[in-house]
């Protein structure tokens, strides 16, 4: 028997649900680009660019996906043969480090595998650079692939107490509008975004940060070419150079509406505060999976080095996969695949499931994943430990 009928949810790390406030923004012909109020809707985006990720200094918005921001960020940051440290959680901390390098960057990488960063070897890496040649210590703030949250605060630190000039560059587009992320008080010099997880919109724009400092540095950078260049576009004088072409149109108008969900009505602090409940529910439903010795369980054992926009799982001898499939076919709940665990062609595939919890999500949409994921452990007769949605329930409910 099918339960999908209704309304579905897509519950993947990326692309996210989108608001009907949202769509119905977009939903319109095309605007003047000239004149009228594209312009105005841009200059209010820019400053809640700013607002979201907290910094005084400069916000760009480039078409393009996550991978897309990667690159825009290294052709401002380093010339060819620059030296980078680079931090992986996970696969997309080892993606980024791997676009720097085909970018001709020479990286040095310090690979926690899905464990999160440890800045005293940060802080060991940067004493060991006699000569400075580190331009840029990069990491990942929430790596998609493990859910592992790195503490940048601490690496900032780390990058300080190594009395070492690196300018730190972090990829936030898990955790953008979901995790606390402050970029200013951080120490943070470049910060990636993107417009399809926390921030709710299609795929598309990839959105950057800069401090002052790595924007002068930029000027040095020979990676970067005319389109990617981040110095006309955070100086634009024509509005077109904000874009360097023509703008992201009913992305645009998508972005305010998003914006003003975000930042005027929930408030910023309210939805990070959302997003470490809204997580909270689901890891301690995990637990109780995972008691009586049933394999069920977290990638990331800490619970302060979780994100707290996606999780990533165990579900041993093909249960999450099977989970998976009944729960798309049978519940209209489409959960995230394992990445970086196992190939697709490997039997070890179906171990591994991640939940995407980003952006406009509630109580009700998570309650109702994880008490689908309990019919569907129930249907297929893999053994789970009871009490997981009780306690979500009380995870939710405490004070
Ligand atoms: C999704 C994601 C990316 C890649 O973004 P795409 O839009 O898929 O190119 C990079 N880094 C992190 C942390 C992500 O979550």
């Amino acid at each position: 028997m099918s339960f999908t009928a209704g309304r579905t949810y897509l519950a993947i790390p990326g692309p996210s649900v989108i608001p009907d406030r949202v769509l119905n923004a977009m939903h319109r012909a095309s605007p003047n680009i000239y004149e009228g109020d594209i312009i105005e809707i841009t200059h209010t985006v820019f400053a809640g660019l700013k607002r979201l990720a907290g910094t005084r200094h400069h916000a760009a918005i480039y078409i393009a996906n996550g991978h897309g921001g990667w690159e825009a960020a290294l052709t401002n940051m380093f010339s060819r043969g620059d030296k980078a440290l680079a931090i992986a959680s996970g696969v997309f901390g080892m993606g980024w480090a791997n676009a720097a390098a085909r970018m001709g960057v020479d990286v040095q990488l310090l690979d926690f595998g899905r464990r999160p960063a440890d800045p005293v070897r940060i802080a060991e890496a940067l004493r060991a650079d006699k000569d400075r040649r580190i331009k840029y210590v990069m990491v990942t703030h929430v790596d998609t692939a493990s859910s592992t949250r790195n503490d940048l605060a601490a690496i900032r630190n780390a990058i300080d107490a190594a009395d070492h000039p690196a300018l730190l560059a972090v990829d936030a587009i898990a955790s953008l509008g979901c995790d606390e992320l402050r970029m200013d008080d951080w120490g943070i010099d470049v910060l990636i975004g993107a417009s399809q997880k926390g921030m709710m919109l299609p795929p598309g724009l990839a959105l950057l940060w800069f401090s002052d400092k790595a924007l002068a540095a930029a000027q040095q950078a020979d990676l970067a070419t005319p389109y990617w260049s981040i110095t006309p576009r955070v100086h634009a004088e024509a509005y077109w150079q904000y874009f360097g072409g023509t703008p992201p149109t009913q992305h645009l108008y998508g972005l305010h509406e998003a914006l003003k969900m975000l930042l005027d009505e929930e408030g910023l602090e309210a939805a990070w505060a959302r997003h470490k409940r809204l997580a909270g529910a689901i890891w301690a439903a995990f637990a109780s999976w995972g008691a009586d010795g049933s394999g069920i369980g977290l990638n990331v054992a800490e619970p302060e080095a979780r994100g707290h926009s996606v999780t990533a799982a165990t579900i041993p001898n093909g249960g999450a996969g099977r989970l998976r499939h009944w729960l798309e076919t049978e519940a209209g709940v489409t959960l995230g695949i394992g990445l970086g665990m196992a190939l697709p062609q490997e039997p070890a595939y179906g171990d591994y499931l991640r939940i995407g919890h980003m952006g406009h999500v509630n109580a009700h949409m998570v309650m109702g994943v994880l008490g689908t994921m309990e019919a569907g452990l129930c249907a297929l007769g893999i053994p789970h430990g009871s009490g997981a949605i009780e306690a979500a329930a009380r995870a939710l409910s405490a004070a």
